[in-house]
């Protein structure tokens, strides 16, 4: 929900480094029916920052994909609008202006650990695998850093404060962090100049005016490092709707390795209303796994019948 005169902005975010799964499409399908139920837009932003596993084919393939199920958006790469580019790997202007930003501020510090330092640093590990960076270099001295960057380039970190950090999701309800224990400061930009995708997210969703985001709840965690980059950037976050993931039968959240259930095998099997029949009956508002067009949804598509648990994909919903 958006305020009055404002017109509902979503968007797909995808990352070209393969072809997408039905996790992907599934978010990417209530991001559709959620703006366009509410009479709204939605843009199409290609989230290729990191270039050694991101191909121009794959933001192509997924681009096709997309076309092919009927999810359109109003702008972005093909229909173009005021807020392009649309591939983050063209953008980093902005992500430069916003580090510049935060580093006038005294909020930011260059950090010379390298990856086998932080994983020998005996802190504790967060929920994505990551350990809870320790503040090494958090109070190096201008000096001391100045001499270290003789032989190391660094990357920047934010200084995250010692309070709680919540987010009303609109899916999903209440969530909350503290940043210092649960996450460390965090990296804003890598020490091979790549910039961080909490830093790139949170400055193109505000530069592209996008008011709602709906993406998967593997991200719910980076929400609050990412409310933190609002508020203190002084840009106004969007609303944040976080959907379950789907899982193999086994429990496993589905990957872009789970082949079967990639788009390039999917396509091969089934019409557009097939697989989106089958998604709209796992996410709880359609009665059957009949098919339907993605036009049809947006009559039946309700928050309030979507789960909030992770969804286990039967192993015989797309039959080979
Ligand atoms: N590019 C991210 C992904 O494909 C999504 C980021 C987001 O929705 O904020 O997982």
């Amino acid at each position: 929900m958006t305020g009055a005169g404002t017109v509902t902005t979503g968007r797909f975010a995808p990352s070209p480094s393969g072809r997408m799964h039905i996790g992907n499409l599934f978010s990417a399908l209530l991001a559709w029916l959620s703006a366009k139920k509410q009479g709204g837009r939605v843009i199409l932003r290609i989230e290729d920052l990191d270039v050694r596993r991101c191909t121009p084919a794959y933001a192509q393939q997924i681009q096709d994909d997309f076309l092919w199920l009927g999810l359109t958006w109003d702008e972005g790469p093909r229909v173009g609008g005021p807020h392009g580019p649309y591939e983050q790997s063209q953008r980093t202007a902005l992500y430069k202006a916003a580090l510049d930003a935060l580093r006038a501020r005294g909020l930011v510090y260059p950090c010379f650990c390298t990856r086998a330092e932080l994983h020998a640093a005996d802190a504790p590990h967060r929920s994505d695998g990551e350990t809870v960076y320790p503040g090494t270099c958090r109070n190096l001295t201008p000096a001391e850093a100045a001499e270290r960057a003789r032989t190391r380039s660094p990357a920047y970190r934010l200084r995250v404060p010692a309070r709680e950090i919540a987010v009303c999701d609109g899916h999903m309800g209440r969530y909350a962090q503290r940043l210092d224990r649960d996450c460390g400061d965090f990296l804003l930009r890598r020490s091979d100049g790549l910039y961080a995708y909490q830093l790139a997210v949170v400055a193109d969703d505000a530069a592209m005016g996008v008011t709602e985001v709906v993406r998967g709840s593997d991200l719910l965690t980076s929400t609050p490092r990412q409310l933190l980059l609002y508020r203190l950037l002084g840009l106004t976050p969007p609303a944040f709707y976080h959907v379950p993931l789907l899982l193999a039968e086994d429990g496993r959240r589905l990957s872009k390795r789970d082949h079967d259930l990639n788009l390039e095998i999917l396509r091969k099997r089934y019409p557009p209303e097939v697989i989106l029949g089958k998604l709209a009956f796992l996410a709880g508002f359609h009665p059957t796994a009949e098919p339907v067009r993605v036009t049809e949804l947006l009559s039946v598509f309700d928050w309030s019948a979507v789960p909030a648990r992770d969804i286990i994909v039967p192993g015989d919903l797309f039959p080979a």
